[in-house]
């Protein structure tokens, strides 16, 4: 016999927006119910900009964030939307 363990994720279980530095590691996060924008840049490296302020990257980051607080919060549906997450083969047991 095998056995899966899958995981997923609900839009309900997201608390935190966070970024983090792949320069660092420091990390920037706020709570989904007050995020808006997302960081453009890290102390770290104030020379390399992660993100340029209003560009595209950023508007779909501040659209995302914003979808995401309005669809977690719409409990009203009669369904559940979950996603996946992605599990490293070494979690498939077989017994
Ligand atoms: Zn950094």
């Amino acid at each position: 016999m095998t056995i899966e363990t899958k995981t997923t994720i609900q839009l309900s279980d997201l608390t935190t927006v966070e970024f983090e530095c792949k320069n660092c590691r420091a990390i920037v996060s706020w709570p989904i119910d007050v995020a808006k924008n997302p960081p453009t840049v890290c102390p770290c490296r104030t020379d390399q900009p992660w993100m340029v302020h209003g560009g595209q990257q950023f508007v779909e980051i501040v659209d995302l964030i914003h979808l995401l607080r309005k669809l977690s919060k719409a409990d009203k549906e009669l369904f559940a939307l979950r996603f996946a997450l992605k599990t490293p083969p070494a979690v498939a047991q077989k017994l």
